[in-house]
């Protein structure tokens, strides 16, 4: 508004000036000269009030712009904060969604854990179901072996005083026929052994060289290469404090083919 008013008071003397000049270019006379000075010195001070005002109005321009600045300053400095604000929540909402997405990894860490842990039970389940079948899950079902030489597979052999019944397997390992290298195995007391052998002999292979002896606990046929027997016996039929012996009465066996024969628990 100052501005404008300023430049059209300029303009308007500038006009002025000028057409003064014009007329009074060429008059000789004094007055005319006075007209003209006083008219000149209008117009300096025409302009000078108009040079003022627009100094006022540029003056003027300058406070608006520095009020235009400063408040361009202070909207940055809001828009700078409220930048600064959204970036702090954007940055919560990114460390609250990196929580939830390692609590997410380590919930399925622990549920694959606990998953391979079962595998794991399964498997070992399995294992052994697979194993008590291959060997027996019954500690009153006892084995033993023996090859084409003289000689047991186990010194000593044991079951478990919750037995009632004790079942003896042997397998002949070996492939010589038992006329020629056969075995068996026979229980007894320890001191009845000597005896036993002995009468078994005349049992002959047919009678599996085991003799009628009330001595005898148990007894298995005498067996062969590739061959296995079996005997079942009742536990009571051992007496405490009592030791027992297991051998292969097959002639010239059992001096080497003995064995202690014992109830645990
Ligand atoms: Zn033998």
């Amino acid at each position: 508004m100052n501005r404008t008013i300023g430049a059209t008071k300029l303009c308007t003397v500038v006009l002025l000036a000028l057409a003064l000049s014009a007329c009074g270019g060429g008059d000789s006379s004094t007055d005319a000269a006075d007209n003209d000075e006083s008219a000149a010195k209008s117009a300096m001070d025409a302009v000078k009030d108009a040079a003022s005002d627009v100094a006022d109005a540029a003056g003027s321009a300058v406070d608006s712009a520095k009020d235009v600045a400063d408040a361009a300053a202070d909207a940055v400095s809001d828009a700078a904060d409220d930048a600064a604000d959204m970036a702090s929540d954007a940055m919560d909402d990114a460390k609250d969604a990196a929580d939830a997405a390692v609590d997410a990894v380590a919930d399925a860490a622990d549920s694959a854990a606990d998953m391979a842990s079962d595998a794991m039970d399964s498997a070992k389940d399995a294992a052994g179901a697979a194993v008590a079948a291959v060997t027996g899950d019954d500690p009153c079902a006892l084995a033993i072996s023996a090859g084409d030489g003289i000689a047991y597979s186990a010194s000593s052999m044991s079951a478990p005083s919750s037995c009632s019944t004790i079942t003896v397997t042997l397998t002949h390992t070996g492939s010589l026929p038992k006329e020629a290298m056969g075995h068996n195995w026979v229980l007894m007391p320890a001191d009845a052994a000597d005896a036993v052998a002995a009468m078994g002999m005349s049992a002959g292979v047919e009678g599996n060289y085991v003799p009628a002896d009330d001595r005898v606990v148990a007894a298995t046929d005498l067996v062969g290469g590739g061959e296995s027997a079996s005997v079942s016996f009742d536990a009571s039929k051992l007496e405490a404090g009592t030791d027992y012996v297991y051998v292969c009465t097959f002639p010239g066996h059992w001096t080497i083919m003995k064995g202690t024969f014992s109830i645990t628990g």
